[in-house]
């Protein structure tokens, strides 16, 4: 593949992913409980600050057809510095990315596949999407956006969590950071699928 016709595949793929995000907000069965409430948040616990949100309404993701994609992913955070942590959770978090502390931890409730996206979300927030560099909504737009296009190069539909996800934010105005960040996220989103062995190829 071209340079050119790369770009113009990463550019349809994050219009899929928008697309599919503003159908959802504007579908009846999306409605936001307190308009003024920014929605759950399934990742990130530590850089929460406990405030209560209303749930999104989303599809787990099951099964184990992409497990082995989870070694690459971890030889990836190692090869950041970062050490992958599994925990019991005690709260929603499906996981979070501990910048200070160098690690990344993922839920044991997960089902492999579901590691697996959670995971490569957390892998886009180390690459420097934290909130300290955008907004919260928009690292969560562009971080997701950059993980549901990898899985989607994984061959893993995350669309019933990711979709959501993204809406929640989308419905305060960050749905624009995927066009806005539309390099970063294509960055991201290379630099994971290589570690996939995907990608690199030109
Ligand atoms: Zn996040």
């Amino acid at each position: 593949m071209s340079t050119q016709d790369k770009e113009q595949r990463r550019a349809e793929q994050r219009e899929q992913v928008e697309r599919a995000v503003r159908e959802l907000l504007t579908s009846d069965g999306w409605r936001r409980r307190d308009p003024g409430d920014v929605p759950r948040l399934q990742f990130d616990i530590s850089q929460t600050d406990g405030e209560s949100l209303p749930e999104v309404p989303r599809e787990p993701i099951t099964g184990d057809s992409h497990e082995h994609y989870l070694e690459p992913l971890k030889a990836l955070a190692r090869s950041m510095d970062l050490t992958v942590y599994e925990y019991e959770p005690t709260s929603e978090a499906q996981g979070f990315y501990d910048e200070k502390g160098k690690r990344i931890v993922i839920s044991t409730d997960l089902a492999p596949n579901g590691k697996v996206r959670t995971l490569i979300h957390e892998l886009a927030h180390a690459h420097g999407v934290t909130y300290k560099e955008y907004t919260r909504g928009e690292a969560e737009v562009i971080v997701e956006t950059a993980a549901s296009i990898v899985c989607g190069s994984l061959g893993l539909d995350t669309s019933g969590e990711s979709i959501p996800y993204i809406a929640g934010w989308g419905e305060n105005g960050d749905l624009a950071a995927i066009k806005k960040h539309a390099e970063t996220v294509d960055t991201i989103a290379r630099s994971i699928e290589t570690a996939c062995g995907f990608g690199g190829r030109s």
